[in-house]
């Protein structure tokens, strides 16, 4: 068999995306390689293929036993011989899964980086092992975001198994990590295959200065046009989580919190309720994804700004990994940065995490292009207008907000500048609170000059000025507003500003722009989805009937078939086996699992309407 025919056999595809050819090429030839692509790229055909094509058992570290399972069942779904050998195992069925292997019936092995090691002199003496595939091989750098020390110990596998292919994969793409994979795993021959981090089918949209409360509404807007589909909402606390799920359970939603106060028992639930569709909403801190191997993942929202662009990319990487249109939006406003700032300077690592905290506040605040920043920080240069960012699809208007400035700055002179945003803010609408009174705040001349701009404009006017460095927070004074050089020069008359104007959360904006978006988004699909043409309600019954053969058979409903799956049954309505075999991630394995009942059950489904 040809990879590209066990690429149609066993998993139903009839092409190979970018690189996983060669790659798979070069394993094949017995030669070492690190493979550096997004989440989502499709990474796992790389190794999977050559290991189902060579002689003997391939072995893949994975630092996560919640992710073995599922890549397990995945690949069993499609009638590959696969197990994971761990700790969660009875230790007879380790047994036989070892025994397996011995007699070379198992094709694919997941096993944790400690127990590997343990067991290396077994497989040394026992079995054929066609090749290793590190998954997630930054774990083995101090410099990667995730550093796991037992990983280190991997560097072993070139030396006491010299002929056999090394595979590493990761997601994690800057230069050093890189480069201390191939040191630490002794990859000296190795080649780097690097692929482009762009994930085009993941929308990018980012919202400021929103209130609690828009953004309670169009989160909800969120939820309902993605009925019944599933999402991740990060928010920044354990607290905030669990506010706003319960908000999102008023309104009839099922949501969950996650974050790592709850205890392993009921984020293990959370977790597998999420993978089966049994809620639609996860609602959590950072704790949640790093086990998430979800391909039907339709929204993510960052409630609030992340602390940098590498956990931003990181987290919607999330979403759309079947490679169908997936909406991010990120909220940002002038708390979040506080926050985040605070952490920052709390972290050990001060000046990089701050510089970090920069680089995303930057991006959140861009007038470019989004997905350009994102692929030039990943050092992807690119100067493209993607079309699938809200930038490129209403570009901001600017205008002359010098007098609006010249305000601010006024405020902030007159309180000495001894007074933090939110009362700032306060002076410049008017505000008679007591705050403001025990200050004598409300005798300022400056009182009340801005009451016409409502307070969410404001809180944009100021992030702006703070961006483009008319003033700065100060810190370490109950972040104080203080005004720079360059503030003085506006205060005096001697510079213009442009400011952007600010789009209201209002729906006539959105409408048309979203039109525009599904256009492009539609020519950006490797299978052109003809959603014109799909039947909708067959769609939404072919749903309900994977969720009963998941609920049947215990499993995830994305194992048994992929939303791109569904998409492509209920537009092409295949009524016999022949058709069926030829749809989109329907392998041999699968159409003989399901071909009569599918096609039974599409056929009384054409009959009705
Ligand atoms: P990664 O491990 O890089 O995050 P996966 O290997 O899980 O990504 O692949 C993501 C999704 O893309 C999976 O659903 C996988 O089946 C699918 N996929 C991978 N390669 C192809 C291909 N050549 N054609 C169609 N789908 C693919
Ligand atoms: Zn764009």
């Amino acid at each position: 068999m040809t990879p590209v025919e066990a690429l149609k056999t066993y998993y139903g595809y009839d092409n190979f995306r970018p690189l996983q050819a060669e790659i798979i090429e070069h394993t094949l030839t017995g030669n070492d390689s690190l493979v550096l692509m997004p989440t989502g790229g499709g990474k796992s055909i790389c190794f999977q293929i050559p290991a189902l094509l060579m002689p003997g058992t391939a072995i893949v570290v994975s630092p996560l036993i919640s992710l073995m399972k599922d890549q397990v069942e995945t690949l069993r779904s499609n009638g590959i011989p696969a197990a994971a050998l761990n700790s969660a195992n009875d230790e007879r069925i380790n047994q036989q899964i070892k025994e397996q292997c011995r007699s070379g019936q198992l094709k694919i092995l997941y096993i944790s980086p400690e127990r590997l090691l343990v067991e290396l002199p077994w497989f040394l003496a026992n079995a054929k092992i066609s090749l290793f595939a590190i998954d997630e091989a930054h774990c083995i750098s101090q410099w990667g975001h995730d550093f796991r020390p037992e990983y280190t110990q991997l560097s072993t596998l070139r030396q006491q198994f010299p002929k056999t292919p090394v595979i590493a994969l990761t997601a994690t793409a800057d230069k050093i990590t890189k480069q201390d994979i191939l040191d630490k795993l002794e990859l000296h021959q190795g080649r780097c295959f690097i692929s482009s981090f762009d994930r085009p089918n993941l929308s990018l949209d980012v919202k400021r200065g929103y209130s609690a409360g828009d953004k309670l509404t169009v989160v909800l807007d969120i939820i309902k046009r993605h009925h019944r589909e599933s999402g991740i909402i990060y928010c920044l606390s354990r607290k905030a989580t669990e506010e706003l799920a319960r908000k999102l359970q008023d309104k009839g939603v099922t949501a969950e919190a996650y974050h790592a106060g709850m205890s392993i028992y009921q984020r293990d639930k959370v977790q597998e309720d999420f993978i089966n569709d049994r809620i639609d909403v996860v609602v959590a801190t950072i704790a949640f994804g790093m086990g998430i191997d979800k391909s039907n993942v339709r929204y993510v929202i960052h409630y609030n700004m992340p602390k940098s662009i590498e956990s931003f990319y990181q987290e919607i990487g999330r979403g759309g990994r079947d490679s169908l249109p997936c909406e991010t939006l990120l909220f940002f406003n002038i708390q979040d940065l506080i926050t985040l700032k605070s952490f920052a300077d709390q972290s050990g690592q001060q000046d990089i995490n701050n510089e970090k905290l920069k680089r995303m506040e930057e991006y959140a605040e861009a007038r470019v292009c989004r997905r350009r920043i994102l692929l030039n920080y990943f050092g992807e240069i690119s100067d493209c207008r993607c079309g699938n960012c809200d930038v490129c699809s209403s570009p901001p208007n600017l205008f002359d907000g010098t007098i609006i400035v010249q305000k601010a700055l006024s405020a902030i002179a007159r309180t000495n500048q001894q007074a933090g945003s939110r009362m700032v803010i306060d002076i410049l609408r008017g505000m008679m609170n007591i705050d403001i009174t025990s200050r004598g705040y409300h005798m300022l001349k400056t009182f009340g000059v801005g009451r016409n701009i409502p307070t969410r404009d404001w809180q944009d006017y100021i992030l702006q000025m703070l961006h483009m460095g008319f003033i700065e927070i100060a810190y370490n004074e109950d972040r104080h507003l203080k005004i720079t050089s360059l503030g003085n020069e506006v205060l005096r008359g001697t510079r213009q500003v442009q400011l952007a104007e600010i789009t209201q959360p209002d729906t006539l904006v959105a409408k048309p722009r979203k039109k525009q978006r599904q256009e492009k988004v539609k020519q950006l699909f490797e299978t052109p989805a003809n959603a014109d043409m799909e039947d909708k309600a067959l769609f939404e019954k072919l749903r309900e009937l994977r969720h009963t053969i998941a609920t049947e058979i215990n499993c995830p409903a994305f194992v048994i078939m992929s939303d791109k799956t569904l998409h492509a049954l209920a537009t092409t309505r295949p009524t016999t086996k022949e058709a069926f075999a030829g749809i989109h991630g329907i392998g041999e394995h699968k159409c003989k699992l399901y071909a009569e009942r599918f096609t039974a059950f599409i056929k009384s489904h054409i009959a009705s309407t």
